[in-house]
């Protein structure tokens, strides 16, 4: 008999941190953040196998909780988890009426993540293994730092990450003097990207590429709002003189086939906690190959849906590719020191499954009713 899908909970987790200095109030929710949620998801098969998954969090994790506790979790219990690609289509089928994107897209994909933790784990095999092999043993990451909009603060988080051995920054600023600040402290060699998340008209990005062109950025990031106007992406990228990145907001393989057909992005962003999970993840990777496009995965989290990424990138990526670490220092993180970063790169798991599990103590302390 197959195994089956026992029981789904989904866990919302409250995480203290700092970030080095003040962030900019108006960005990040409600300004100056001081917890960082997220939302992890424990599927448990009637084989006593656990798999864990991520959504992506913060202030959506009330709707996609309800999501996955009522909408989804129900139409998975009792299926078999090793069926991936058919209960995902299926599950994608039966909801698309409620939007593709959203709380029901970022609950597919927690469960999707889980799912594959499963798979690993019942083959003995790290999920690098089972997308086709990992011969990295750490990957590079690029420390993404928090909106701070003064220059000062940008400069003194420049140091630290740079201190700690980061050869690769993201900015989250969208004032010209912290870009300049930042460039300025890090030197030549260091590789920055900049991620404005969406503020403004084609023109308006245009005349901004144009003044940030001094700064050498490896990418602009979601320039362009709305982040689904792929023809003005892909008019800025031919004309801005600067490399464009996005995709984090894309879901479904046909969006991101409309976006790289559209020739909008140097670099495509997919979400893992987002967009459907690792199964829609590799995926992406198949058709940015087609479209000689270079993926770097969006993973604006630390729990399984970042170690998804970091599979996904070891196994698929090509020698360039890079992971995001959210450069906050938080209280506790979900798995200890194992995924945290060394001299800026992250350990590539080699454990079954993920790799790593969640440390219960932090999932009992820092656990939201
Ligand atoms: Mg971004």
């Amino acid at each position: 008999m197959n195994t089956k899908i026992e029981h789904i909970e989904a866990i919302a987790l409250r995480i203290p941190f700092t970030a080095g200095g003040k962030s900019d109030v108006g960005a990040w929710g409600d300004g100056d953040l001081k917890t960082v949620d997220s939302l992890v998801v424990k599927v448990t098969t009637d084989s006593g196998l656990v798999g864990w998954g991520e959504s992506f969090g913060f202030t959506s994790i009330p709707a996609v909780k309800v999501a996955i506790e009522q909408i989804i979790a129900p139409l998975c219990i009792g299926r078999d988890p090793s069926q991936i690609e058919k209960l995902m289509l299926e599950l994608q089928r039966k909801l698309h009426i409620f939007g593709r994107s959203g709380a029901i897209m970022f609950g597919l994909s927690a469960i999707d993540i889980a799912l594959w933790d499963i798979a690993g784990k019942a083959a003995g095999q790290p999920v690098h293994q089972l997308l086709g092999g990992a011969d990295a043993k750490a990957l590079d990451c690029y420390a993404s730092l928090i909106r701070y909009t003064d220059p000062d603060t940008v400069v003194a988080n420049v140091e630290r990450a740079l201190g700690e051995g980061y050869r690769r920054l993201k900015l989250h600023e969208v004032e010209l003097p912290a870009v300049q600040a930042a460039r300025q402290r890090a030197g030549d060699d260091v590789e920055i990207t900049l991620d404005v998340n969406c503020p403004w008209t084609v023109r308006q990005a245009l005349d901004m590429a144009e003044k940030l062109r001094p700064y050498k950025l490896r990418w602009l990031e979601e320039p362009v709002w709305p982040p689904e106007n792929f023809e003005g992406l892909a008019r800025l990228r031919r004309e801005a003189g600067i490399p464009i990145a996005a995709g984090e907001n894309a879901s479904t393989l046909m969006e991101f086939q409309q976006l790289l057909r559209a020739g909008a992005v140097d670099f495509v962003q997919p979400s893992p906690a987002k967009m459907g999970g690792i199964t829609e993840l590799r995926k992406v990777f198949a058709l940015a190959n087609a479209h000689n496009t270079s993926v770097m995965v969006h993973t604006f989290y630390d729990g399984p849906g970042l170690l998804a990424s970091v599979h996904a990138s070891a196994a698929l990526g090509g020698a360039d590719a890079v992971v995001e670490w959210r450069y906050f220092d938080q209280e506790a993180y979900l798995y200890g020191d194992a995924i945290v970063p060394k001299n800026g790169a992250i350990a590539v798991p080699q454990g079954p499954g993920l790799g790593i599990e969640p440390d219960p103590d932090v999932v009992r302390d820092y656990r939201l009713p």
